[in-house]
Protein backbone atom coordinates (compact mmCIF):
# COMPACT_ATOMS: atom_id res chain seq x y z
CA UNK A 1 0.00 0.00 0.00
CA UNK A 2 1.47 3.61 -0.44
CA UNK A 3 2.52 5.29 2.30
CA UNK A 4 0.73 8.48 2.65
CA UNK A 5 4.52 10.33 1.86
CA UNK A 6 4.55 8.74 -1.00
CA UNK A 7 1.03 10.19 -2.00
CA UNK A 8 1.64 12.99 -4.76
CA UNK A 9 -0.31 15.55 -3.48
CA UNK A 10 0.88 15.35 0.46
CA UNK A 11 4.77 15.32 -1.07
CA UNK A 12 4.19 18.73 -2.96
CA UNK A 13 2.63 20.31 0.12
CA UNK A 14 4.56 19.28 2.00
CA UNK A 15 7.65 20.81 0.34
CA UNK A 16 5.94 24.01 0.69
CA UNK A 17 5.81 23.74 4.64
CA UNK A 18 8.12 26.18 5.82
CA UNK A 19 8.31 26.15 9.09
CA UNK A 20 8.86 29.95 11.12
CA UNK A 21 12.34 30.98 11.72
CA UNK A 22 13.62 31.47 15.29
CA UNK A 23 13.11 35.09 16.30
CA UNK A 24 15.63 37.33 18.45
CA UNK A 25 13.66 37.94 21.66
CA UNK A 26 13.68 41.66 20.64
CA UNK A 27 11.78 41.00 17.11
CA UNK A 28 9.36 38.52 19.31
CA UNK A 29 8.50 41.64 21.60
CA UNK A 30 8.26 43.86 18.81
CA UNK A 31 5.78 41.20 16.60
CA UNK A 32 3.71 40.48 19.60
CA UNK A 33 3.23 44.31 20.33
CA UNK A 34 2.03 44.96 16.90
CA UNK A 35 -0.24 41.90 16.60
CA UNK A 36 -1.66 43.16 19.59
CA UNK A 37 -2.20 46.56 17.95
CA UNK A 38 -3.63 45.12 15.13
CA UNK A 39 -6.45 42.76 16.86
CA UNK A 40 -7.63 45.62 18.71
CA UNK A 41 -8.32 47.79 15.64
CA UNK A 42 -10.16 44.96 13.89
CA UNK A 43 -11.82 43.93 16.50
CA UNK A 44 -10.28 40.34 16.26
CA UNK A 45 -9.39 37.63 18.18
CA UNK A 46 -7.13 34.28 17.96
CA UNK A 47 -8.41 31.07 18.41
CA UNK A 48 -4.92 28.88 17.96
CA UNK A 49 -4.65 25.03 18.19
CA UNK A 50 -2.46 23.12 20.96
CA UNK A 51 0.14 21.86 18.12
CA UNK A 52 1.07 25.68 17.34
CA UNK A 53 4.15 27.29 18.79
CA UNK A 54 4.33 28.08 22.41
CA UNK A 55 5.00 31.57 21.19
CA UNK A 56 1.52 31.51 19.37
CA UNK A 57 -0.66 30.23 22.47
CA UNK A 58 0.73 32.34 24.83
CA UNK A 59 -0.31 35.64 22.63
CA UNK A 60 -3.54 33.91 22.17
CA UNK A 61 -4.01 33.99 26.22
CA UNK A 62 -2.76 37.05 26.26
CA UNK A 63 -5.22 38.72 24.63
CA UNK A 64 -8.38 36.95 25.32
CA UNK A 65 -8.34 34.61 22.56
CA UNK A 66 -8.12 30.87 22.89
CA UNK A 67 -6.20 27.90 22.54
CA UNK A 68 -7.89 24.29 22.56
CA UNK A 69 -8.73 21.11 20.33
CA UNK A 70 -10.48 21.81 16.88
CA UNK A 71 -13.78 21.27 18.65
CA UNK A 72 -13.28 23.52 21.43
CA UNK A 73 -11.91 26.13 18.67
CA UNK A 74 -15.12 25.58 16.64
CA UNK A 75 -17.18 26.34 19.61
CA UNK A 76 -15.63 29.53 21.42
CA UNK A 77 -14.78 31.17 17.50
CA UNK A 78 -18.53 30.68 17.15
CA UNK A 79 -19.58 32.01 20.23
CA UNK A 80 -16.77 35.67 20.32
CA UNK A 81 -18.28 38.19 19.27
CA UNK A 82 -15.11 39.36 17.77
CA UNK A 83 -15.43 40.46 13.96
CA UNK A 84 -12.41 38.94 12.47
CA UNK A 85 -11.19 35.22 13.89
CA UNK A 86 -7.40 34.69 13.49
CA UNK A 87 -7.18 30.77 13.20
CA UNK A 88 -3.30 29.54 14.03
CA UNK A 89 -3.71 25.69 12.98
CA UNK A 90 -4.41 24.52 9.54
CA UNK A 91 -6.94 24.96 6.79
CA UNK A 92 -9.82 22.89 7.67
CA UNK A 93 -9.92 24.69 10.95
CA UNK A 94 -10.36 27.92 9.40
CA UNK A 95 -12.95 26.44 7.29
CA UNK A 96 -14.92 24.69 10.18
CA UNK A 97 -14.27 28.50 11.94
CA UNK A 98 -15.95 30.15 8.34
CA UNK A 99 -19.08 27.58 8.52
CA UNK A 100 -20.01 28.35 11.81
CA UNK A 101 -19.60 32.08 11.22
CA UNK A 102 -19.99 33.03 7.94
CA UNK A 103 -20.95 36.54 9.09
CA UNK A 104 -17.44 36.89 10.19
CA UNK A 105 -13.59 37.40 8.34
CA UNK A 106 -11.68 34.29 9.00
CA UNK A 107 -7.87 35.32 8.42
CA UNK A 108 -5.26 32.44 9.08
CA UNK A 109 -1.86 33.13 9.00
CA UNK A 110 -1.19 31.31 5.74
CA UNK A 111 -3.71 29.00 3.51
CA UNK A 112 -0.81 26.98 3.07
CA UNK A 113 -1.09 25.08 6.58
CA UNK A 114 -2.85 22.00 5.87
CA UNK A 115 -3.29 18.40 6.88
CA UNK A 116 -2.27 15.08 5.16
CA UNK A 117 -5.94 13.48 6.35
CA UNK A 118 -7.54 16.72 4.22
CA UNK A 119 -5.47 16.38 1.10
CA UNK A 120 -5.64 12.51 0.89
CA UNK A 121 -9.42 12.64 0.91
CA UNK A 122 -10.38 14.66 -2.24
CA UNK A 123 -13.98 15.26 -2.19
CA UNK A 124 -14.78 13.30 -5.32
CA UNK A 125 -13.09 10.41 -5.15
CA UNK A 126 -14.72 10.77 -1.50
CA UNK A 127 -17.88 11.33 -3.02
CA UNK A 128 -17.72 7.96 -5.38
CA UNK A 129 -16.30 5.85 -2.28
CA UNK A 130 -20.08 7.22 -0.42
CA UNK A 131 -22.20 6.29 -3.74
CA UNK A 132 -20.34 2.20 -3.36
CA UNK A 133 -22.01 2.31 0.14
CA UNK A 134 -25.21 4.04 0.18
CA UNK A 135 -26.66 1.79 2.82
CA UNK A 136 -23.84 3.73 5.58
CA UNK A 137 -24.23 6.52 7.34
CA UNK A 138 -21.21 8.81 6.53
CA UNK A 139 -19.72 9.95 9.40
CA UNK A 140 -16.37 12.17 8.86
CA UNK A 141 -13.53 13.53 10.93
CA UNK A 142 -13.04 17.06 11.18
CA UNK A 143 -10.00 17.26 9.54
CA UNK A 144 -11.63 17.43 6.22
CA UNK A 145 -12.50 20.33 3.41
CA UNK A 146 -15.33 21.59 3.49
CA UNK A 147 -16.46 19.93 0.40
CA UNK A 148 -16.38 16.11 2.31
CA UNK A 149 -17.85 17.81 5.18
CA UNK A 150 -20.83 18.66 2.63
CA UNK A 151 -20.92 15.01 1.88
CA UNK A 152 -21.34 13.85 5.62
CA UNK A 153 -23.94 13.02 7.68
CA UNK A 154 -22.05 13.62 10.97
CA UNK A 155 -18.80 15.80 11.50
CA UNK A 156 -16.49 14.55 14.47
CA UNK A 157 -13.51 15.36 16.64
CA UNK A 158 -11.41 12.72 18.03
CA UNK A 159 -12.53 14.27 21.33
CA UNK A 160 -16.27 12.82 20.32
CA UNK A 161 -15.82 10.92 17.52
CA UNK A 162 -16.23 7.20 19.72
CA UNK A 163 -19.37 8.43 21.90
CA UNK A 164 -21.43 9.58 18.29
CA UNK A 165 -20.16 5.73 16.92
CA UNK A 166 -21.09 4.50 19.96
CA UNK A 167 -24.47 5.95 19.40
CA UNK A 168 -25.00 5.26 15.99
CA UNK A 169 -24.01 1.94 16.36
CA UNK A 170 -26.26 1.45 19.17
CA UNK A 171 -28.99 2.31 16.24
CA UNK A 172 -28.36 -0.05 14.71
CA UNK A 173 -26.41 1.79 11.85
CA UNK A 174 -23.53 1.30 9.35
CA UNK A 175 -20.82 3.60 9.78
CA UNK A 176 -18.78 5.28 6.62
CA UNK A 177 -15.52 6.36 8.58
CA UNK A 178 -13.27 9.05 7.24
CA UNK A 179 -10.18 9.84 6.42
CA UNK A 180 -8.12 8.88 9.07
CA UNK A 181 -7.72 4.87 9.48
CA UNK A 182 -5.91 4.67 12.87
CA UNK A 183 -8.53 6.47 14.13
CA UNK A 184 -11.39 4.44 12.64
CA UNK A 185 -9.79 1.24 13.27
CA UNK A 186 -9.69 2.19 17.10
CA UNK A 187 -13.05 2.83 16.55
CA UNK A 188 -14.03 0.23 15.28
CA UNK A 189 -12.42 -2.23 17.62
CA UNK A 190 -13.72 -0.08 20.62
CA UNK A 191 -17.09 -0.08 19.78
CA UNK A 192 -17.43 -3.52 17.45
CA UNK A 193 -19.63 -0.90 14.82
CA UNK A 194 -19.71 -2.17 11.20
CA UNK A 195 -17.57 0.08 9.92
CA UNK A 196 -16.03 0.90 6.26
CA UNK A 197 -12.93 2.94 6.45
CA UNK A 198 -11.41 5.05 3.99
CA UNK A 199 -7.60 4.92 3.80
CA UNK A 200 -5.99 8.17 5.15
CA UNK A 201 -3.27 8.68 7.87
CA UNK A 202 -2.00 11.71 9.84
CA UNK A 203 1.85 12.19 9.04
CA UNK A 204 2.79 12.93 12.53
CA UNK A 205 0.97 10.19 14.44
CA UNK A 206 1.51 7.22 11.89
CA UNK A 207 5.52 7.99 13.09
CA UNK A 208 5.12 7.18 16.56
CA UNK A 209 6.88 3.92 17.44
CA UNK A 210 5.13 0.91 20.02
CA UNK A 211 9.39 -0.52 20.54
CA UNK A 212 10.71 3.74 21.09
CA UNK A 213 8.09 3.86 23.89
CA UNK A 214 8.71 0.49 25.50
CA UNK A 215 12.57 0.68 25.40
CA UNK A 216 11.76 4.71 26.82
CA UNK A 217 9.54 3.09 29.44
CA UNK A 218 12.68 0.77 30.69
CA UNK A 219 14.61 3.49 31.28
CA UNK A 220 11.37 5.86 32.87
CA UNK A 221 9.62 2.48 34.36
CA UNK A 222 7.00 5.00 36.28
CA UNK A 223 6.19 6.71 33.30
CA UNK A 224 2.25 6.86 31.78
CA UNK A 225 1.91 6.64 28.44
CA UNK A 226 -0.14 9.32 26.86
CA UNK A 227 -1.36 8.27 22.92
CA UNK A 228 -3.34 10.32 20.59
CA UNK A 229 -5.29 7.49 18.68
CA UNK A 230 -4.58 8.83 14.88
CA UNK A 231 -1.60 6.72 16.31
CA UNK A 232 -1.10 3.19 14.52
CA UNK A 233 -3.02 -0.07 16.55
CA UNK A 234 0.40 -0.91 18.06
CA UNK A 235 1.34 2.38 19.39
CA UNK A 236 -2.57 2.54 21.36
CA UNK A 237 -1.75 -0.82 22.53
CA UNK A 238 0.66 0.47 24.81
CA UNK A 239 -1.08 3.69 25.74
CA UNK A 240 -1.74 3.91 29.76
CA UNK A 241 -4.27 6.56 27.89
CA UNK A 242 -5.70 6.72 24.59
CA UNK A 243 -7.56 10.41 23.96
CA UNK A 244 -7.90 13.45 21.66
CA UNK A 245 -5.67 16.39 22.63
CA UNK A 246 -7.81 17.71 25.76
CA UNK A 247 -8.66 14.23 26.65
CA UNK A 248 -4.77 13.71 27.52
CA UNK A 249 -4.07 16.99 29.03
CA UNK A 250 -6.60 16.33 31.26
CA UNK A 251 -4.91 13.03 31.74
CA UNK A 252 -2.15 14.31 32.18
CA UNK A 253 -3.20 16.69 35.06
CA UNK A 254 -5.16 13.86 36.71
CA UNK A 255 -2.81 10.98 36.60
CA UNK A 256 -0.50 10.43 39.84
CA UNK A 257 2.56 9.61 37.53
CA UNK A 258 5.32 12.25 37.65
CA UNK A 259 6.55 11.49 34.21
CA UNK A 260 4.86 10.86 30.89
CA UNK A 261 5.40 10.04 27.54
CA UNK A 262 3.35 11.93 25.39
CA UNK A 263 2.79 10.18 21.84
CA UNK A 264 0.80 13.31 20.16
CA UNK A 265 2.31 16.18 18.88
CA UNK A 266 4.91 17.88 21.09
CA UNK A 267 3.03 21.57 20.51
CA UNK A 268 0.89 19.92 23.52
CA UNK A 269 3.58 20.32 25.42
CA UNK A 270 2.99 23.85 26.40
CA UNK A 271 -0.20 23.78 27.90
CA UNK A 272 0.60 20.37 29.94
CA UNK A 273 3.55 21.84 31.38
CA UNK A 274 1.71 25.10 32.22
CA UNK A 275 -1.10 23.37 33.93
CA UNK A 276 1.44 20.48 35.68
CA UNK A 277 4.61 22.32 36.13
CA UNK A 278 5.94 19.59 38.63
CA UNK A 279 5.74 17.22 36.24
CA UNK A 280 8.25 16.23 33.37
CA UNK A 281 6.65 15.31 29.85
CA UNK A 282 8.92 13.30 27.49
CA UNK A 283 8.19 13.20 23.43
CA UNK A 284 7.27 9.97 22.65
CA UNK A 285 10.10 8.23 19.78
CA UNK A 286 9.13 8.50 16.20
CA UNK A 287 12.40 6.80 14.22
CA UNK A 288 12.26 2.76 15.48
CA UNK A 289 13.70 0.07 13.69
CA UNK A 290 13.54 0.33 10.01
CA UNK A 291 11.93 3.74 10.25
CA UNK A 292 13.16 7.66 9.56
CA UNK A 293 11.71 10.31 11.31
CA UNK A 294 9.72 12.57 8.96
CA UNK A 295 7.88 14.41 11.13
CA UNK A 296 9.64 14.90 14.72
CA UNK A 297 6.51 14.76 16.64
CA UNK A 298 5.55 18.01 15.30
CA UNK A 299 3.47 18.82 12.15
CA UNK A 300 4.82 20.59 9.85
CA UNK A 301 1.81 22.53 8.69
CA UNK A 302 1.41 23.65 12.53
CA UNK A 303 4.87 24.62 12.33
CA UNK A 304 3.94 27.46 9.15
CA UNK A 305 1.96 29.29 11.79
CA UNK A 306 4.02 32.77 12.67
CA UNK A 307 4.00 36.02 14.13
CA UNK A 308 5.01 37.80 11.11
CA UNK A 309 2.35 35.57 8.97
CA UNK A 310 -0.20 36.54 11.40
CA UNK A 311 1.33 40.30 11.11
CA UNK A 312 0.88 40.20 7.20
CA UNK A 313 -2.42 38.72 7.24
CA UNK A 314 -4.13 41.21 9.38
CA UNK A 315 -2.41 44.47 7.85
CA UNK A 316 -3.31 43.24 4.24
CA UNK A 317 -6.14 40.82 4.51
CA UNK A 318 -4.37 38.26 2.46
CA UNK A 319 -5.21 34.69 3.65
CA UNK A 320 -8.63 34.87 4.14
CA UNK A 321 -11.08 31.82 4.06
CA UNK A 322 -13.30 31.52 1.79
CA UNK A 323 -15.88 28.87 1.63
CA UNK A 324 -18.69 28.71 -1.23
CA UNK A 325 -22.15 29.90 0.50
CA UNK A 326 -23.92 26.72 -0.73
CA UNK A 327 -20.99 24.09 0.60
CA UNK A 328 -21.79 26.49 3.88
CA UNK A 329 -25.46 25.49 4.07
CA UNK A 330 -24.64 21.46 3.89
CA UNK A 331 -21.48 21.12 5.88
CA UNK A 332 -23.39 23.23 8.49
CA UNK A 333 -25.86 20.43 8.67
CA UNK A 334 -23.28 17.83 10.27
CA UNK A 335 -21.00 20.38 12.38
CA UNK A 336 -24.42 21.22 13.84
CA UNK A 337 -25.01 17.72 14.67
CA UNK A 338 -21.74 17.45 16.36
CA UNK A 339 -22.03 21.09 18.31
CA UNK A 340 -25.46 19.68 19.53
CA UNK A 341 -24.38 16.02 20.76
CA UNK A 342 -24.00 15.85 24.46
CA UNK A 343 -20.49 16.05 25.56
CA UNK A 344 -21.28 13.80 28.73
S1 LIG B 1 -0.90 16.80 13.18
FE1 LIG B 1 -1.65 15.37 11.61
S2 LIG B 1 -3.89 15.51 11.76
FE2 LIG B 1 -3.04 17.33 12.79
S3 LIG B 1 -2.95 18.89 11.20
FE3 LIG B 1 -0.94 17.91 11.20
S4 LIG B 1 -1.09 16.30 9.63
FE4 LIG B 1 -3.18 16.92 10.14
Amino acid sequence: MTSVYEQLLVREHLAKATPAGTLSEADETRFKERVKELLDEQNAVIVAHYYTSPVIQALAEETGGFVGDSLEMARFGARHPAKTLVVAGVRFMGETAKILSPEKRVLMPTLEATCSLDLGCLADEFGAFCDQHPEHTVVVYANTSAAVKARADWVVTSSIALKVVQHLHDQGQKILWAPDKHLGDYINRSTGADMVLWDGACIVHEEFKAKGILDLQKIHPTAAVLVHPESPASVVEVADVVGSTSQLLKAAGELPNETFIVATDRGIFYKMQQENPDKRFLEAPTAGDGATCRSCAHCPWMAMNSLERMIASLETGSDEIQVPPELIKKALVPLTRMLEFPKD
